[in-house]
């Protein structure tokens, strides 16, 4: 049985104060609301293959709030992560200007967003927070340059 992967290449956690947010002004009370949004959508995850249920609360410029959780498939690799349900959704409803987006998961330490999911929110969202929790109120602030510090982008192709 393969076990979590926390070993070699795994993004170590890093605890409050994260010097790559320090530009960041954010209320702790902000943090908490996006948290909970987060926290109370994983509730919903149709996670009945892997039963790992994370919830994803992104907050836009103006402050609107779009949640998502994931949800699986019996065709496993159909599954769509929590933070790109919720990215979709706000795209699809007519937003495109991001501030920060909360992760939510019941593990022991906060779960960061998988590769591809650093790709999508860098697409639409650039250089946001990404604020990672668990259900123990552990939380991290990264910038998602620092998870994803080489992106690939549309810069990269234009001639
Ligand atoms: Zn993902």
């Amino acid at each position: 049985m393969r076990g979590h992967p926390q070993s070699a290449g795994a993004v170590p956690v890093r605890w409050l104060p994260d010097p790559t947010v320090t530009d960041i002004m954010i209320t702790e009370q902000e943090i908490q609301e996006l948290v909970a949004a987060a926290t109370a959508v994983r509730t919903l995850a149709y996670v009945p293959y892997s039963g790992y249920a994370v919830g994803a609360a992104l907050r836009t410029d103006n402050g609107h709030i779009f949640t998502g959780c994931n949800v699986e498939n019996a065709s496993y690799g159909l599954t769509v992560c929590a933070e790109r349900v919720a990215i979709f959704k706000a795209i699809s409803d007519g937003f495109d200007s991001f501030r920060r987006i909360a992760v939510v998961a019941d593990t022991e330490d906060p779960t960061p967003p998988c590769g591809p999911c650093r790709q999508i929110l860098w697409e639409f969202a650039g250089d946001i927070e990404v604020i990672l929790a668990n259900l123990r109120e552990e939380k991290g602030r990264y910038r998602l340059s620092a998870l994803l510090p080489l992106p690939f982008d549309a810069r990269l192709l234009t001639k």
